[in-house]
């Protein structure tokens, strides 16, 4: 069985957008015991479209298409495909009342445009689409090419991946070769090479799975798959003493969402105090949906001024100790918590450059977390350029934060 990606749009050959479909979709067929075989990035372009839809047609089983399907000039994609396989495009109605409905709701009359999205190669079938307007496609057995399936997504990533879920999944069941299981640890506070380092020999204990280690600028993962479950638990039986306080979660999670679980499981609410991350920290926690029952706000003080006036810092003392230094990183996280009357204050200051500030260097921060029990506090020393510095220093504050909460109680 060969299975191909086709990515569809001018922008992805760009720098303008990536192609993250081709990722999500191989992502869903590795669940499925399937792999791609070859993936296309082409832009909206008939004549190489063209080409690479006859070579794909030529070499693999399933076709997944992505982009193309809009209301738009630079939307043809089931047109090539149609005049390829000299197949009619049809109107499918239920997809046509399905656009009505779509601009019904909104109260608004559809562009007689849009109507070209109900067009469906005959013999295919239309792929509802619950988010948006265009419909997708899927095509088993097109004329030529017994044994063959294309499916067409919309771009839109929200868009295909919802109709994978409801109905490219559910179709393509009978294929699947064994299930494919994960075992997903997620890290902080260790740098990758000192992890690899520490688990190797557990690792190749269990060398039978198949490992990956991914790296980013807050976390390290570590990956297992195999086809048994029992295997990967037994893995991970090894792997949690090996990995102790570092270990963040296991499962989908990162670590705002262990920070914001280990919160609602004890009760209790976080104040932050962001300087040289301006409100990244806030965004990461609020990027996650019940965040509020935990997260109760904070202050962005990127200024002394903003740090005396809105956190009540003494203007004298802050010149003397310095802004960007512990004492000022204590002070910032027990004020908010104070000042908004949270459990716990977190607070980030830092130097994230480029050059340096008073005497801190580039990449110097200074987190503190101010407690029921007293205050806690870090000097980082972070890598990077300006964005990177400012990303890992929101990954310090979690952590901190992430380990004190856990003192007592172990995951
Ligand atoms: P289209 O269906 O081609 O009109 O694309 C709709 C939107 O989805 C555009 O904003 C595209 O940039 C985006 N998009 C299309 N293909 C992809 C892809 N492979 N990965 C990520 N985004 C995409
Ligand atoms: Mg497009």
């Amino acid at each position: 069985m060969r299975i191909e990606c086709i990515a569809i749009g001018t922008e992805l050959l760009t720098t303008r957008r990536l192609d993250t479909n081709s990722v999500w979709l191989a992502e869903q067929l590795a669940m499925l015991g399937l792999g791609l075989n070859l993936k296309t990035a082409v832009g909206d372009r008939r004549e190489d479209l063209a080409r690479v839809v006859r070579e794909a047609l030529d070499r693999s089983d399933l076709i997944l298409v992505t982009g193309g399907l809009g209301p738009t000039f630079d939307d043809f994609t089931k047109e090539v495909f149609a005049g390829i396989l000299s197949a009619r495009l049809v109107e499918d109605a239920a997809s046509r009342a399905d656009i009505q409905a779509f601009y019904d709701a909104r109260n608004r009359v559809p562009p007689p445009a849009n109507f070209k999205q109900a067009l469906i190669p005959e013999g295919a079938e239309a792929l509802r689409n619950p988010l948006g307007t265009a419909p997708g496609v899927f095509w088993q057995d097109p004329p030529g090419h017994a044994g063959t399936r294309i499916i067409l997504f919309p771009g839109v990533p929200r868009e295909m991946k919802r109709m994978w879920t409801e109905h490219a999944l559910p179709r393509l069941r009978s294929l699947a070769g064994r299930p494919v299981h994960t075992l997903r640890m997620v890290v902080a506070g260790v740098p990758e090479s000192t992890l690899d380092q520490r688990i190797r020999e557990v690792r190749e204990r269990h060398g039978h799975l198949d490992w990956t280690i991914l790296a980013s600028l807050t976390q390290v993962e570590l990956l297992a798959r195999g086809e048994d479950p029992a295997s990967l638990d037994r893995a991970y039986a090894d792997f949690k003493p090996l990995l102790g306080e570092d270990l963040v979660c296991t499962g989908e999670g990162n670590l705002e969402d262990a920070v914001l679980d280990l919160l609602k499981r004890r009760g209790e609410t976080l104040a932050l105090a962001e300087s040289m991350t301006g409100g990244l920290l806030a965004a990461r926690l609020t990027a996650i949906p019940g965040a509020s029952e935990a997260f109760l706000g904070g202050a962005t003080v990127y200024s002394a001024r903003a740090k005396a006036v809105l956190l009540g810092l003494d203007p004298a003392t802050l010149a003397a100790e310095g802004t960007v230094s512990e004492a000022t990183s204590r002070r910032l996280a027990e004020a908010v918590r104070a000042k908004v009357g949270a459990t716990w204050g977190l607070a980030v200051t830092g130097n994230a450059g480029p050059g340096t500030e008073g005497d801190a260097s580039l990449g110097a921060v200074f987190i503190a977390v101010a407690g029921p029990t007293g205050t806690e506090s870090r000097s980082l020393n972070l890598p990077g350029d300006r964005a990177d510095v400012q990303v890992r220093a929101t990954a310090g504050a979690l952590d901190l934060l992430r380990r004190g909460l856990n003192l007592d109680q172990k995951y």
